[in-house]
């Protein structure tokens, strides 16, 4: 979406529509009633249902894990309840995308939050618990599985939220300042400039002066090498792919073949 399209909601656009699948809906509830998401809520710009995957279940005592097949520890949740509330859940959300919370997904990332802040169907968020959810709902339900890291939670109710909250922020109207977007961590392949706010000296150590100079042009210059000189310190496998971009950028066109941004392989040209 450009930016200019995030930075002017129509007047009474529709809300941006999430749906949370799990085991604990009371869990999202409390976490979505404050600071950004709670405000784009009561704005009407998103929409957020937290459905109990228990009340799909059809037992008396309303079973929703069995023992693994094969053995092994702990439970897995059985596939009924959970393809029963993704059923119910797309019919009142057509076009919605359904996303498996999952340790073993792909990453998710600013990139996919920002493609899925642009379907209108929205999203509905599928929480595993236990020992994780029948595989099966991963092949024939789930639109996408995603990890929010390389750490296992013990639910995905706390993963759920994060994606939540990095997709709500990117729907138009969500944020008060729309153009704060652009410039943030991830955005640019990089991790952001340091910030800073008054007092100009805390605990003996100063703001760098060039941020109170009021010379435009040398701060967008001293943010942008301290953005790259920040992201080389901590994320060298970010710094890498920005430069292999701009090395790429910097080939003479070549009509026969395509532009491509990964890394070299034996025998590219030079
Ligand atoms: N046995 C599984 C882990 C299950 S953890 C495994 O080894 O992969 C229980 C649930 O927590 C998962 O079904 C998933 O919904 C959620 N979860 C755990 N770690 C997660 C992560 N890094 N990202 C997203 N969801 C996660």
């Amino acid at each position: 979406m450009s930016d200019s399209a995030r930075e002017a909601p129509p007047r009474h656009a529709p809300s941006y529509p999430f749906t949370v699948l799990t085991l604990f809906p009371d869990m999202v509830r409390q976490a979505v009633a404050h600071s950004i998401v709670g405000r784009g809520i009561a704005a009407g710009r998103l929409d957020v249902q937290a459905v109990d995957i228990r009340d799909f279940t059809t037992d008396r005592h309303r079973t929703a894990d069995d023992v693994p097949y094969g053995g092994g520890p702990g439970m897995v949740m059985k596939p009924e309840p959970v393809a029963g509330a993704i059923r119910t859940t797309r019919e009142r959300q057509p076009g919605a995308l359904v996303v498996l919370m999952s340790a073993s997904g792909r990453p998710f990332d600013q990139a996919t939050a920002r493609r899925w802040a642009d379907n209108p169907g929205g999203l509905v968020l599928v929480c595993g618990h236990y020992e994780g959810v029948d595989e099966r709902i991963a092949e024939h339900y789930a639109d996408d599985e995603v990890s929010i890291g390389d750490y296992v939670l013990s639910g995905g109710e706390l993963a759920a939220l994060v994606v939540l909250d990095a997709v709500a922020r990117l729907v138009p109207g969500v944020l008060g300042n729309q153009a704060s977007i652009a410039d943030e961590s991830h955005e640019g392949g990089l991790v952001e400039y340091p910030q800073y706010t008054r007092p100009p000296a805390f605990e003996g150590h100063a703001v760098p002066d060039v941020l109170m100079s009021g010379n435009h042009a040398e701060v967008a210059r001293f943010r942008r090498e301290a953005a790259l000189a920040k992201t080389r310190r901590v994320r060298p496998d970010l710094a890498a792919r920005v430069v292999e971009v701009v090395i790429d950028r910097r080939r003479p066109a070549n009509p026969s073949r395509p532009a491509r941004l990964g890394r070299p392989r034996p025998g590219d040209d030079p």
